[in-house]
């Protein structure tokens, strides 16, 4: 049997789209392996939103193909660089074997055996097939409890500093009908808590409303949530939302369904209208902070993430002052912060990147200094409550603890038996640290 090691990076598609992979492969008679110096073949699945990212995988490769001194592996690229480079990776990076595209994951055993039996340069960034089953990995997913389920893939926003809408191509939903068939397995099968995702998740538009007509309610995304709430799964959370599409009736959802968790990813990108509409963003900060009231204004005490770029074409001192504003003013539980930097292929990368690279840096950290300013404050509202936690993994910090996620996707780490794990328990919060909160189990 041949072993196939997988290596991903990325975000939570490229976990979907690893395991998916996985999946297909063990049913096709290969042995997915952990090992990979065991391995026959190596499959990277890349991420291409950042160009370092993407320069990476270049080295990557070649510290690969140094290791395998006793057995050289056939290796695979898939992913968005797949798909944005193509046939130029075979130029770009010596020892790649095939390269498959975001579209044709449903097509990798076919490109590994092809490549096994001695083809070379096999490529694969063609269409998915019409049959495409986009039923969830069940075999091999990333956790027995945790499940992704991506319910629309692509993008139709061409924010301009972004690469998305080129590699993953247009959006297109899953009907609801075949989510909710799918959470309803996953429940079936022991998972606690599933994530519906997708680049934008509430643009979620299926071609017919099959699944959905029962539920009152304004967009299909809010229907679609009241749905999936009702299967009795224990937690959904959803990730990422695109702020033009989130509707107060995704809030008024969340506040109706204990079972819609309390954490919402809205990322806001910057402060400054004039900087937004230069991202081609599609929202003002007026509305995006109309947004962030009704949500604070929840009953269900819904944490909020972002993510923001600073130092984009054209972002003035004032500019950003106005972002750092509306950090101390959305109070987020945590915030992905970039230092702004051309991605080629992109519109923004014809502006002209006038903010120098120590402008960059200051900004950043002014900009670090704000959030963590303002994240103390706001994890302190933890300390001493009791948060429901999704026990996940042992913790990787002591013998006898565990790690999960709370209702507001929080990293908790507590004592706790093995037995525990996949168990949703109570536990009372005594530390707070910036990227995790610590506490015990109320018995
Ligand atoms: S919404 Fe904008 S940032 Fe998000 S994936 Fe689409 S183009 Fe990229």
């Amino acid at each position: 049997m041949k072993k196939v090691y997988l290596e991903t990076f990325g975000c939570q598609m490229n976990v979907s789209d690893s395991e998916r992979v996985s999946t297909v492969l063990a049913r096709d008679g290969f042995e997915i392996t952990s090992d990979q110096l065991s391995a026959d073949v190596v499959i990277i699945n890349t991420c291409s939103v950042r160009e370092k990212a993407e320069h990476k995988l270049y080295s990557h490769v070649g510290r690969l193909r140094k290791k395998a001194k006793l057995k050289m592996p056939v290796i695979g690229v898939m992913g968005c660089v797949a798909q944005l480079e193509g046939e130029t990776l075979f130029k770009k990076i010596q020892g790649v074997d095939f390269v498959l595209g975001t579209r044709a994951v449903g097509r990798i055993s076919n490109a590994v055996n092809e490549t096994l039996s001695g083809r070379s340069g096999y490529l694969d960034v063609g269409e998915r097939e019409d049959d495409y089953d986009w039923t969830v990995a069940d075999t091999h997913r990333h956790s027995p409890y945790v499940a992704f389920l991506p319910i629309i893939e692509g993008c139709n926003k061409f924010c301009t500093y972004c690469i998305v809408p080129f590699s993953r191509g247009r959006e297109r939903s899953l009907t609801a009908s075949d989510i909710v068939r799918q959470v309803l397995e996953l429940r079936r099968n022991g998972v606690k808590e599933v994530h519906l995702i997708g680049q934008n998740v509430n643009s979620y538009r299926p071609q017919t409303d099959s699944g959905l007509e029962q539920f009152a309610g304004k967009s299909a995304f809010s229907r679609l949530l009241r749905a999936v709430a009702a299967t009795g799964i224990e937690r959904v959370k959803f990730t990422t939302s695109f702020p033009r599409d989130f509707r107060d009736d995704i809030v008024d959802a969340i506040d109706e369904h204990e079972n819609l968790c309390n954490w919402v990813h809205l990322p806001v990108q910057s402060g400054s209208n004039k900087v937004l509409k230069a991202m081609k963003r599609g929202h003002t900060i007026e509305k995006y902070l109309a947004k962030i009231d009704r949500i604070k204004a929840s009953p269900r005490d819904i944490a909020l993430t972002t993510d923001i770029i600073v130092g984009f074409p054209g972002e003035t001192e004032p500019d950003f002052l106005d972002t750092v504003k509306m950090v101390e003013y959305c109070g987020f539980d945590m915030a992905y912060m970039f230092k702004y930097s051309p991605r080629p292929e992109t519109p923004a990368y014809e502006m002209s990147d006038d903010v120098s690279p120590a402008e960059k840096t200051l900004r950043f950290m002014e900009l670090e200094r704000a959030q963590k300013h303002s994240q103390d404050r706001q994890l302190q509202k933890y300390l001493n409550k009791v948060l429901k936690v999704l026990p996940e993994t042992a913790s990787s910090r002591s013998d006898s603890g565990l790690t999960g996620h709370s209702t507001c996707h929080k990293i908790v780490n507590f004592e706790g038996s093995n037995e525990m794990l996949g168990q949703i328990v109570d536990v009372r919060i005594t530390e707070i640290k910036t990227n995790s909160l610590f506490g015990e189990v109320i018995k």
